[in-house]
């Protein structure tokens, strides 16, 4: 079979869940028509258009499932920790316990999107003094207060230090309102000196063996500290299985990174190579169930490759996405204007990379996150998005940039930059709000306008 797969409306991708089920396809218990959560309010899913087949209704039941999951493990006993900031660093600690789920109260992030603004975190949020000068991080305060979302965790944890305003007033305001959290010093990354020992990070960033040691023994208290709530042990042992296994994780995501990203016709839509993504960051809150569930986008991806079938038609323009979306709409619309990704740096790149197996397992985590994309200097953000770019064989880039987010008032114009000086792409900053509609026609236009530039170049 060849041809382009289409993207399905909610209504036509609900149908094809309720022929699996009625058929027998083997599905977990939480897979399901997606009109169900809509009726509770996330609305945002009837203007999308997802990908048609098995792998994805999977996908999406898993993600629109994680609080049930959350609320679930409450009952069942386990101890829930709100991780917050680092972005793919505790969850791997957590999950190496037994009795112990982690997630990222930073989600609600996408709840306004999600439920289109419905829900009124934003509303709550200002309330407590957190406007729209920051970026939309602010409805996690809401989803604190009004409980509506995820259980309120038995430990929270949150890195400061390098951490952009928006989320330290956030999780200040938190702490404020009663809800302890446990900090944790991360240093802004530097270049070693001359002479000065320093290590090679996960993701090939350079950093002082010092500064690894100070992150390290941050991350020893967050050691003792989740060792004490789950009651047992989280020795060395312990730590290294939950790295092997976070680097399944890992590696399943590279490789269907890889393909979807590479391959013609283009195998795996934008929009699920977002949702793909963000499940190495906390597994959303099953890490046996990720593995599955990234397995079966890949096993789809690879079904294609040798049907040659793709989801779009060959020759898309070829794009490298800076940033995620506030509205996940825009991962659909970029392919309607003919594009398609090719290369993404979400501001989690270090949760991607593989985590090193040959080092003490602190060593290891400490190096991992210590190569946050967003702990360094912008032009070392902007030298990891270069190489990518051109390892993706991407023809130009999109800066997404976040509305209120303290760091993105400068940084496109420095990445932007680097990024036409080292690889001489085109380059457009778009600001992406949570619900885009009204901005719609501009985004079109804009990305309408780089699809022609590329394909324009191409004929030079
Ligand atoms: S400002 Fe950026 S890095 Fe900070 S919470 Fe918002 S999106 Fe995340």
């Amino acid at each position: 079979m060849t041809g382009t797969a289409k993207r399905l409306t909610m209504e036509a991708f609900d149908r094809l869940c309720r022929r699996h089920l009625a058929a027998g396809t083997p599905m977990p218990g939480y897979a399901g028509p997606l009109a169900r959560h809509v009726a509770d309010g996330d609305r945002r899913l009837l203007k999308l258009e997802y990908d048609d087949s098995a792998a994805a209704l999977r996908l999406w039941s898993f993600l629109l499932t994680e609080e049930e999951r959350l609320h679930a493990a409450r009952a069942a006993g386990m101890k829930i920790v709100g991780a917050m900031k680092d972005l793919g660093t505790v969850p791997v600690m957590a999950y190496s316990l037994p009795n112990v789920v982690a997630f990222y109260p930073d989600g609600a992030w996408w709840t306004p999107c999600v439920m289109e603004l419905s829900e009124g975190l934003f509303g709550i949020a200002q309330s407590l003094g957190l406007g729209d000068a920051l970026c939309p991080v602010r409805a996690m305060a809401g989803a604190f207060i009004n409980q509506a979302h995820f259980p309120i965790p038995d430990l929270l944890t949150c890195s400061v230090g390098a951490t952009c305003d928006d989320f330290s007033a956030v999780a200040q305001r938190l702490e404020s309102l009663g809800h302890p959290i446990l900090w944790w010093e991360m240093p802004s990354r530097r270049r070693p000196e001359s002479g000065e020992a320093a290590v090679t990070l996960p993701g090939g960033f350079r950093a002082p063996a010092s500064q690894v040691a100070v992150v390290r023994s941050e991350l020893e208290r967050i050691r003792d500290a989740l060792a004490a709530l789950a009651g047992s042990p989280l020795g060395d042992v312990e730590l290294a299985a939950g790295i092997r296994m976070a680097n399944r994780v890992r590696r399943i995501l590279g490789e269907l990174r890889s393909l979807a990203y590479t391959v013609e016709p283009c195998p795996m839509p934008a929009l699920e190579m977002l949702i793909a993504e963000m499940l190495a960051i906390h597994f959303c809150s099953d890490r046996a169930e990720s593995v599955a569930v990234l397995s079966l986008l890949l096993q789809e991806v690879h079904t294609r490759m040798a049907a040659k079938r793709g989801v779009l038609p060959t020759g898309a323009a070829r794009l490298f996405w800076v940033n995620p979306v506030a509205d996940l709409r825009v991962m659909n619309l970029l392919e309607d204007c003919g594009a398609r990704l090719c290369g993404t740096e979400f501001l989690f790149c270090h949760a991607l990379d593989e985590i090193p197996e040959d080092l003490p397992p602190m060593e290891s985590l400490a190096s991992m996150a210590l190569a946050d994309p967003m702990v360094g200097p912008s032009a070392d953000r902007a030298a990891r998005i270069v190489r990518d770019a051109r390892a993706f064989g991407a023809e130009a880039v999109v800066i997404s940039r976040i509305p209120g987010a303290s760091h993105c008032a400068l940084e496109g114009t420095v990445i932007g930059r680097i990024v036409r000086e080292e690889l001489g792409l085109p380059v457009v900053e778009l600001e992406v709000p949570p619900v885009a509609d009204p901005m719609w026609p501009t985004l079109k236009t804009r990305l309408d306008a780089l699809v022609e530039t590329v394909l324009e170049r191409r004929k030079r």
